[in-house]
């Protein structure tokens, strides 16, 4: 490992010492590529802070917050309705509870890997900080595929996974909640096995639950509607609205569809959306009680989406959802799915703005482009907090025997994501680096975290 040399300049200096524990987490973490990206994209944005503020480096804080407090990966064998045996692999990773107990979302994916899951930890941190609620960072889930799964396996594959998992959280401890393959039928059959397992109704251990046993109203539009509402805050600032305005929106699941929604309330006209397998257009504004019978009820593909609607065209392949011209992009599907050229012909066709519904839909290339572009972006951390928020809103609830209306709720939602904007906008004037989000957003996110781990001590 290099000697850093204190005799430099400082930004060289605090460059060199994020090199370097940047090269150390590459060979910690090897092979781990959305980790490492992650990772990445936070470190190099936090030099403006280490620079004026030598604390953090000395308190290691960086080495220290990127280490898991621990990871937990264990078997879950299930048997399918023909009688076979089938073996996934789980994971939680609990990353901090300085500022709560550990809280993100559980993924159930073919893709989930500790890559994954890590990266996803990591992004969780700082995007609880930002909400101002007090939870700290996990996240977890399996390599099962829901996909063609009768609601019986789905149920038994839950009770599997959470038999396992139950020895990890708790309502103080760590609460996880829904993500990609999680919804409330999942988070219910899960509920259910942890009950019986602990012999108590431990209602604050799981987030996302369903309204009639301790569920949130507005927890399901929470993400979707959170993304609209921040977007909405960075587009009043330029002068601009979603009224009137040309909306693509990738994906079709709980992101999503309630980021549709509320774009189309706020006046916009969304035009295309997405699966995995493809997308739709439909110039004249997508139909959004279709696809919400499709995709939440019918449990279909985006592509039937075209036998009611003829004058919609389907094309196969979900990255080609951005060479649909539009005023503002919103990636909510899935990591990685706006690469530069994605992100160049966005840019080419006129996009003013891209706020991200999803986690880390853009590469840290494409991040580049629409920066230098001068493209108004919403990061992930900041523009999705939205479900953690009224999620910790369900946890309050829970623990004081509450439950507020879905008016209550929203009000309370769209505060949070004002107060995320304004926090991430001002941190990055403060730092010099006004009108960059990325680096607003990581900057606030951290520094609560950093401070509370060092008055915690070591
Ligand atoms: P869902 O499972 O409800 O929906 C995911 C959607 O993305 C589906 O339309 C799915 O298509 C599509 N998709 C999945 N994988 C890919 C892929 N590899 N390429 C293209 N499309 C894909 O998940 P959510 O809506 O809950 O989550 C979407 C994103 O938002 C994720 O990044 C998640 O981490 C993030 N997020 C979710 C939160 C929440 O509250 N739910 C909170 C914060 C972030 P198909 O139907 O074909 O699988």
């Amino acid at each position: 490992m290099k000697t850093l040399n204190k005799h430099l300049p400082k930004t060289q200096y605090v460059h060199e010492y994020v090199d370097q524990v940047f090269e150390t987490v590459k060979k910690r973490n090897p092979n781990e590529m959305e980790f490492q990206q992650a990772v990445k994209e936070v470190f190099y944005s936090l030099v403006p802070v280490l620079e004026k503020n030598s604390h953090y480096i000395q308190q290691a804080i960086l080495e220290r917050i990127v280490e898991p407090d621990r990871i937990v990966s264990f078997k879950v064998s299930w048997v399918d309705d023909h009688g076979n045996v089938k073996v996934n692999r789980g994971f939680r990773v609990q990353f901090s509870n300085h500022i709560g107990p550990y809280k993100g979302g559980l993924r159930f994916h073919p893709s989930v890997n500790a890559s994954i899951i890590k990266f996803l930890g990591f992004e969780q941190i700082f995007k609880n900080s930002l909400t101002g609620q007090p939870i700290g960072g996990g996240k977890g889930g399996s390599d099962f595929d829901p996909k063609g799964k009768s609601d019986a396996e789905i149920m038994r594959f839950c009770q599997a996974f959470m038999t396992e998992l139950s020895k990890y959280i708790g309502p103080d401890v760590d609460v996880p909640a829904g993500d990609i393959g999680v919804g409330a039928r999942e988070i219910g059959y899960m509920f259910g096995q942890y009950k019986k397992l602990r012999g108590a109704y431990e209602a604050g251990v799981l987030t996302g639950k369903g309204i009639g046993y301790g569920g949130s109203l507005g927890r399901k539009e929470a993400t979707g509607y959170g993304a609209v509402y921040f977007v909405e805050e960075m587009l009043k600032d330029a002068g601009e609205s979603f009224n009137g305005s040309t909306v693509v929106v990738s994906g079709s699941g709980n992101v999503s569809i309630y980021a549709i929604e509320k774009a189309m309330q706020l006046g916009a006209t969304v035009v295309a959306c997405s699966d995995s397998n493809g997308y739709i257009y439909d110039k004249g504004g997508i139909d959004l009680a279709t696809v919400k019978r499709l995709k939440e009820v019918e449990n279909k593909r985006i592509s039937e989406y075209v036998d009611e609607h003829p004058d919609a065209i389907y094309m196969d392949g979900c990255t080609g959802i951005w060479s649909v011209p539009c005023d503002i992009a919103l990636p909510c599907a899935t990591q990685n799915e706006i690469d530069e050229n994605a992100a160049a012909l966005l840019v080419s066709n006129g996009v003013k703005a891209v706020g991200e519904g999803a986690n880390m839909p853009s590469t840290l290339e494409a991040i580049d482009v629409f920066l230098e572009n001068n493209v108004l972006f919403a990061p992930a951390k900041a523009a999705n907090a939205g479900g953690v928020s009224v999620s910790a809103l369900e946890m309050a609830q829970n623990s004081a025997r509450q439950y507020w209306t879905l008016e209550e709720v929203d009000s309370k939602l769209h505060d949070i994501m004002k107060n995320i904007y304004t926090k991430s906008k001002k941190a990055a004037e403060e730092y010099g680096y006004a009108g960059n989000l990325v680096i607003g957003a990581n900057i606030a996110g951290f520094v609560k975290v950093a401070d509370a781990m060092i008055e915690q001590g070591i």
